[in-house]
């Protein structure tokens, strides 16, 4: 089955039957398979712990209502957002299960997050207001604590911890809240052999130890995101990473959290396929400039081709030498990437003669393969391959591939890969 984020230009079936997939001039294509098979692959890496799937931001760019589907049918236990605004987007689509919101601002609708059944992270200053919203509403809230173990970001500061596990046990006794789990986010996973890791493990526990004194039982205790999750095993004690919970995202979209290793290495499969089709192909004597402020110039007779996909659509303007898929070879970018299209040089003249067919092949900048992939856009703009997916914008049409789950797709219980 195949969805698209624009119901008006859906192709419908003649007779009833299956539609084709729809054919946009750029698409973001989400295969929902990998999606589920990575779920399956992040369970049985985290076993016993649970998984948070973590869908903020659209899901990294992927469509939070369909990934958020798909990976509680693969078994995820929990989702995972930034932003009340974003949990509430996907109970107002229907999506059930444990839901926590942990970024908020003195604007944050804590009422509307706690009528829709949002858990909610809580820093410091959250919890008056939390607790007021419950009070107003009649019910108790479900948080999370989160301590600051050294990302000096979000999260109570040691100092302050005491005062907030007294504070929130306090609030338990009214009845107002609830303390289901403490949490805190680490700093440096993705380079497993720097010490800060343990050091933010250990600290959590105390934090832990503090709230547990305060009289607090929080059940689930949890720290690791993607990184964190696949350095586990090279830990003397895993369990001190896993915990009860991981938060993972970026794994969920087959995207490796790691500068040095794949995904394929570690097991997963990426998801989005960012995709246009070869706009223009054209002949160029040596000497043509390329794309505004003309920064390359053609070294000999060559082909150009055009991309129709540029940095309003999410490509970043800095990823000049991004690689482009055509004809089953990668071919760079060349010149500054604009608003609306790159243009990448095909390396020989003549290839714009009709024989060879190019206008209208597909031109893929990242696939759902492995080549090329996002992380080589992120290496080629500077940046890491969570921005190259996430910054993805709305102009891009989402293809939602296999939304139903296939045999074989089963969650709990379901075959491990
Ligand atoms: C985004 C986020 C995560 C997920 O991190 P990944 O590296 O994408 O797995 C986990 N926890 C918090 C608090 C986050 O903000």
């Amino acid at each position: 089955m195949v969805s698209v984020n624009r119901a008006d230009t859906v192709p419908t079936a003649p007779s009833g039957g299956p539609a084709p997939p729809p054919r946009f001039e750029r698409t973001a294509v989400v295969d929902l398979d990998a999606v589920r098979a990575n779920v399956r692959r992040i369970r049985a890496v985290a076993a016993p712990a649970r998984l948070m799937a973590v869908v903020k931001a659209d899901a990294y760019g992927h469509g939070a209502v369909p990934v958020a589907r798909a990976v509680l049918e693969a078994g995820a236990d929990a989702l995972g957002v930034a932003h009340v605004a974003e949990a509430l987007e996907l109970r107002s689509a229907g999506i059930g299960g444990p839901l926590l919101a942990w970024l908020h601002t003195v604007d944050t609708d804590f009422r509307a997050a706690l009528a829709a059944d949002v858990e909610l992270g809580v820093s410091g200053w959250e919890l008056a207001p939390v607790a007021e919203a419950a009070r107003a509403l009649g019910t108790t809230a479900r948080v999370h604590l989160k301590i600051d173990t050294g990302l000096g970001r979000n999260g109570a500061t040691e100092a302050l911890w005491p005062q907030l596990v007294r504070a929130a046990a306090q609030a338990e006794a009214e009845g107002l809240v609830r303390v289901v789990g403490v949490f805190t986010h680490l700093a440096v996973a993705d380079e497993p052999s720097r010490p800060e890791t343990l050091d933010q493990l250990e600290r959590l526990r105390a934090a832990v130890r503090t709230a547990r004194s305060a009289g607090l039982r929080p059940a689930l205790r949890h720290a690791a995101n993607s990184p964190g999750l696949f350095s586990a095993a090279g830990l003397e004690r895993p369990g001190d990473m896993l915990l009860d919970m991981v938060r993972v995202g970026v794994s969920l979209y087959g995207l490796s959290p790691f500068a040095d290793r794949s995904p394929e290495q570690l097991g997963l499969v990426p998801a989005m396929t960012l995709r246009s089709t070869v706009g223009a192909v054209k002949e160029v004597p040596a000497g043509q400039g390329v794309s505004y402020g003309l920064d390359y110039v053609t070294a000999r007779p060559t082909t150009l081709a055009l991309v129709p996909l540029g940095y309003a659509d999410g490509v970043p303007r800095t990823g000049t030498g991004g690689p482009v898929r055509i004809r089953g070879r990668n071919y760079p970018v060349v010149g500054r990437v604009a608003m609306d299209q790159v243009v990448v040089d095909l390396g020989a003249p003549g290839l714009s003669a009709p024989e060879h067919g190019l206008l209208g092949v597909e031109a893929v900048l990242f696939g759902a393969g492995e080549d090329p992939s996002a992380s080589a856009w992120a290496e080629a703009a500077g940046t890491i391959n969570y921005e190259i997916v996430a910054r993805i914008s709305p102009r891009v049409p989402r293809v939602h591939l296999h939304t139903a789950a296939g045999p074989g797709t089963a969650g709990r219980g379901g075959e491990q890969p």
